[in-house]
């Protein structure tokens, strides 16, 4: 390979670095932490377009400009219409799911969101949650993001524990009637000795409620 290709090579990736750069301020988009579906596209866009012209003798520097300018004007052009259309943004982001109402794990929008329980879970105890009595509501975003509101600490109930060891504790068979929560959606139920379905989500699977208040 002749040193002057290299030499090339070191050229075109300097521009093509000037020019992803360019492009992705003319987005308007500030630091990205968590992308939507829509970003990922625009990114994959630049990116596979970006690669190309930096190391191919063969292509140049001009088509990826074009597709730079293309994309972005797309981009841009997309988030104004949906800025103006709720329903357009609807279609291209999908909408904020409520998975926790009052400390009750919502099973269809859980579903719906597309994350494992130990994703979710996992998230939670980051957040240092403890147990679902904690939370009012928590909201998954279309960035993928959590949203969470506590309840402030007098009005934390018993729920459901959301740490592995005390969720492997999870019975069928229940010894001595109390208050217990559903291993899988959390609802409380005050139950008698034996076994029992739970109303929401049919799961038989009982777990003693957490009832400790969150250490921020
Ligand atoms: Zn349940």
């Amino acid at each position: 390979m002749p040193v002057t290709f290299l030499l090339e090579v070191v050229l075109r990736s300097v521009v093509m670095f000037v020019i992803i750069t360019i492009t992705l301020r003319a987005s308007g988009k500030r630091g990205i932490k968590q992308l939507s579906i829509f970003e990922l596209v625009l990114i994959i866009g630049l990116g596979s377009a970006a690669g190309d012209p930096m190391f191919y003798e063969d292509v140049g520097i001009l088509p990826a400009l074009t597709v730079f300018i293309v994309i972005i004007s797309l981009y841009i052009g997309i988030t104004k219409l949906t800025d103006k259309f709720r329903w357009f943004e609807l279609i291209l982001e999908g909408k904020p799911l409520y998975v926790i109402r009052e400390g009750n794990l919502i099973m269809d929008s859980f579903k719906e969101s597309g994350l494992s329980k130990d994703e979710f879970f996992s998230e939670l105890r980051q957040q240092n949650v403890e147990h679902l009595g904690q939370v009012k509501t928590v909201l998954i975003e279309t960035s993928g993001e959590i949203s969470i509101l506590f309840y402030p600490d007098e009005e934390v109930k018993p729920g459901l524990p959301i740490f592995p060891h005390e969720l492997t504790e999870a019975t069928k068979d229940i010894p001595l009637s109390g208050l217990f929560c559903c291993s899988q959606c959390g609802q409380l139920d005050t139950l008698p000795a034996g076994t029992h379905h739970c109303s929401g989500c049919t799961c038989e699977e009982w777990v003693t409620p957490s009832q400790s208040k969150r250490i921020a």
